[in-house]
């Protein structure tokens, strides 16, 4: 008997503003008839302007598209006062939902000192707009910079206990451990909901990427197969990569997960397949 209906819901960029928008509405369009729970927008650490970008587009998809949205903020970059300004910026289009973040330190660049955790964020968002929902992010094999998993949980909790309603995961390949990392939740008290980050591999340069910047994620002997086996094949790179992430997120449904986050990279065709293959999934009603 299952104890609750899992969400479904997508993330998607906004493009470098010297390309534009078009492509993304389109694919925003389709993704729209997918009805997904919620879709969250990223934003640029340092190099974009977040109003341009970030804002703009999570009123599209608030507002035109109606879809509950999530602004992404990472704010080591930013001071007190942008993001001051940005969460007006977000309050006056009615996005009220934001993943708060510290951000990636990029090398040679000095952060601001205002924000030196999420935590500092949420505390700060909390004061500033207390209707606001806020969603935490999470490292299930742990986040690069911690020394060891237990004190990066230490310091979740902390996180949790500032004022996230959920968790989003970063991608990974292994559930089991997913399923690891929701066990020393639970026992560090971590209770909110958990949403699992899934990332389908649709092509080798994607692969060779996340390869260079995920090394802290393990890459299970049947993942790693694909990638050997089509390494000179990208259609059937594609369709083994579709595959494995729709029997990721059967197992982790079957398994109670709160909910799958899709890694789309904005590309609707993909959200599409794995709707497709697994909406039965996300529509069933729990047993009473
Ligand atoms: P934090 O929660 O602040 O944690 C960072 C590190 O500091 C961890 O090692 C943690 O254990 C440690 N720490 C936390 N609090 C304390 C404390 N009080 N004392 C000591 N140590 C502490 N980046 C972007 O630039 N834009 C995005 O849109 C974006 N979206 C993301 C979405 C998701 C779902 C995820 C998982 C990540 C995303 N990131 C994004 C990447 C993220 O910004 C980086 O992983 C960043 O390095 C950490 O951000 P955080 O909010 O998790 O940091």
């Amino acid at each position: 008997m299952s104890r609750q209906t899992p969400s479904l819901s997508f993330e998607v960029f906004p493009p470098n503003p010297a390309v534009g928008n078009d492509k993304i509405i389109a694919a925003l369009k389709d993704m729209q008839g997918l009805a997904p729970h919620f879709i969250s927008v990223t934003a640029s650490n340092n190099k974009f302007n977040i109003k341009e970008t970030t804002v703009r587009l999570a009123d599209y998809i608030q507002n035109d598209l109606e879809i509950p949205t999530i602004a992404h903020l990472p704010a080591i970059y930013l001071t007190k006062d942008k993001v001051a300004e940005t969460i007006a910026d977000l309050d006056k289009v009615g996005v009220q939902k934001i993943l708060a973040l510290r951000g990636d330190i990029i090398p040679g660049v000095e952060p601001q000192k205002d924000f030196r955790y999420a935590t500092d964020l949420i505390e700060f968002i909390k004061e500033q707009a207390p209707h606001f929902d806020i969603i935490g992010a999470c490292y299930p094999e742990g986040h690069p910079d911690s020394p060891n998993q237990i004190s990066d949980i230490q310091n979740l909790k902390k996180k949790v206990d500032a004022g996230c309603s959920s968790l989003v995961t970063q991608l990974f390949f292994d559930n089991e451990r997913f399923y690891d990392f929701q066990d020393k939740c639970t026992l560090a008290g971590i209770d909110v909901p958990i949403h699992a980050g899934i990332m389908p591999i649709l092509n080798r340069n994607q692969a060779l990427r996340l390869l260079k910047t995920c090394e802290n994620i393990h890459l299970p002997r049947k993942f790693k197969a694909i990638l050997d086996k089509y390494e000179n094949d990208p259609e059937s790179l594609r369709a083994a990569g579709l595959a494995y992430a729709v029997d990721q997120i059967v197992d982790l449904v079957t398994q109670d997960v709160a909910g799958v986050h899709l890694y789309t990279m904005n590309n609707a065709e993909t959200a599409q397949y794995i709707h497709q293959a697994t909406h039965a999934l996300f529509n069933h009603q729990p047993v009473k």
